[in-house]
This record gives C-alpha cells, structure tokens and sequence, in this order.
C-alpha cells in the first residue's frame, strides 16, 4: 500500500522571554493543537491562545463537576396535540445550573461535552431524570397525564454500545413503561454508520421505545434519512415552521414535510410555534403536534 501522511506544526517562538524549557513547550503544543483543529499546515502561538485553552480547560473541569455534583436540571416543554388542545407530552430540555454563568442552555454546552465524552454520563443523568419524572407524573395524574416524555438522544450516545443498557436500566428503576418514552435524534447521528444506527433504532423499538428525527430539514441529506429511517415520528424544524405567515406560500414547504411524514406513516410534531396563525394553519395541514412559545416555554 502507498501511505500519504501529512504533518502539522505548533511554533512558539522563544523570543518571548521563555525561562523554562516546558513553558515553551506547553505553548507549542497548544499551538499544535490549534493547527490540528484547524487544519493548517502550522500555527504559531500567541498568549490569546493560552487564554482560550485555559477558558477552555476550566470550562471542561465545571462540567466535570457539574456531572459529579448532578448540577442539571430539567426543563419541560409541553408538546400540544392541536386536534384536541390537550399536552400530549413533553420535550425535555437540559439546563446546567452553572455556578458564576446562571442557567447555560445546552447549545453553550454540549459541543465540549460532546468532544470530552462527558456526554454519555450526561445523557444518562438527563435520561434517568426525564424518566422518572414521567413515572411520577403518570403515577400521579393517571389517565389524565399527558402519556409521552421526548429525551434528545445526541450522536455520540447513539453511538455508545451502552446505550441500549442504560435505557433498558433507567426503564426498569423508574418503572417507566417504555411506550411511554421517545427518543428524539438529528439526522447527523446517521452520518457515519446509517446501518449500525438503525440497528440501535430497531432494538429500542423492539423494547417498545419510540424514535422521532429532530430538526427536520435542517441537516444534508433530509429526503432520503427520511426514506430510510424506520422513526415513529418527524419533527419539523423551526425555521420551516417560522416561515408561515398571512401569505399561504409560508407554509407550503411544513405541508410538504407533514404530507411526506404521512405517506411514510409517521406522525408530525412542529417546532417553534409562536403565533395563533401558525397554530391554527399546522391544524388545518394536518400536523397531529405542536410546540413552542405560544404554547408554553419549557
Ligand atoms: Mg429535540
Ligand atoms: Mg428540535
């Protein structure tokens, strides 16, 4: 076999009054790390870097903490079933109680919990939350509960060959009857491995979990994941859902979407939802849910 390799290179240069041989070395490694992120060639270190690997590194040691010491919580979005009005479920949606920062959202971090591996025990907490806090819902209101709780399920995760242990283990503590859990999964996640990842989908569903692909028309290939996928449900993304306004073009692309999602047998959530109108033009498409600031925020 013919290999091509190629090599990158971290400069620090010693005229910045170095006195300690690792000092140097730690900045060019930090400067190599750099290029290996960027993929150039070389990068030469300067301090501004040093700052941002040390924002970084505390960053990473608070949500180690923040694993350790449980600091998550979960909000819990209402998802409406539009035919009858009534909470048909909830999203559940991680927040990170930070010391000094407030609440952060998750798109704050979880591209860091991602790259560290954190999410996986990340995920396992918000799962066992989610979970229990449903079982204790159902156990209290019975019938009159809403009967699905949605977990955001990341691509790391998926592709974690614990995940279907845990899932099984965190069922089985909270006494959770699995019909009433869905995962819910962006269509990155089947970027790399489209037939391993479907085999995860499969095993859920045969212990009875449900799946929905998020985000829907947002990542690269929407059309033929949705084909592919056997998912119980699609959720449309919020940048489709926004476009429906008093001009009924608006909504022509949701009502295409919600058509496919039929024709495939799934039904149809909408995302992002903030005005009557638009909740009033997804119930005569026929979209089955929808959620979003004019419902309820999480
Ligand atoms: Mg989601
Ligand atoms: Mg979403």
């Amino acid at each position: 076999h013919q290999i091509f390799a190629s090599a990158r290179i971290g400069i620090a240069a010693s005229s910045s009054g170095y006195t300690r041989a690792d000092d140097i070395l730690r900045d060019a490694a930090i400067a190599l790390t750099r290029a290996t992120v960027s993929s150039a060639p070389y990068e030469i270190f300067d301090p501004a870097m040093r700052q941002r690997a040390i924002t970084r590194l505390q960053f990473e040691t608070d949500l180690r903490k923040a694993i350790d010491e449980e600091a998550f919580e979960m909000h819990y979005q209402p998802i409406i079933a539009l035919a009858s009005g009534r909470i048909a479920g909830f999203e559940a949606l991680l927040r990170w109680r930070h010391p000094s920062r407030g609440l952060v959202q998750p798109s704050d971090f979880i591209e860091v919990a991602e790259d560290t591996g954190m999410i996986i025990d990340i995920g396992r907490l918000t799962l066992a939350e989610s979970c229990r806090q449903m079982a204790e819902w159902l156990a209290r209101y019975v019938a009159a509960a809403p009967q699905m709780m949605c977990a955001n399920v990341s691509s790391k995760q998926l592709a974690d060959p614990g995940l279907m242990a845990d899932i099984a283990a965190t069922l089985r503590t909270t006494g959770l009857a699995a019909a009433h859990l869905k995962l819910e999964i962006t269509e990155s996640a089947f970027i790399n491995d489209v037939p391993r990842a479907q085999a995860t989908l499969n095993h859920a569903r045969s212990m009875g979990v449900g799946w929905s692909l998020d985000d829907f028309g947002t990542g690269f290939s929407s059309l033929s994941f949705l084909h592919r996928l056997q998912v119980d449900t699609v959720k449309v993304d919020q940048s489709f859902v926004a476009e429906i306004g008093p001009a009924a073009s608006g909504s022509a692309m949701v009502k295409a979407i919600v058509g496919l999602g039929h024709t495939l047998g799934m039904d149809v959530v909408a995302e992002g939802v903030e005005t009557a109108e638009q909740a009033a033009a997804l119930r005569k498409i026929g979209c089955e849910y929808a959620q979003g600031f004019y419902f309820s925020k999480a």
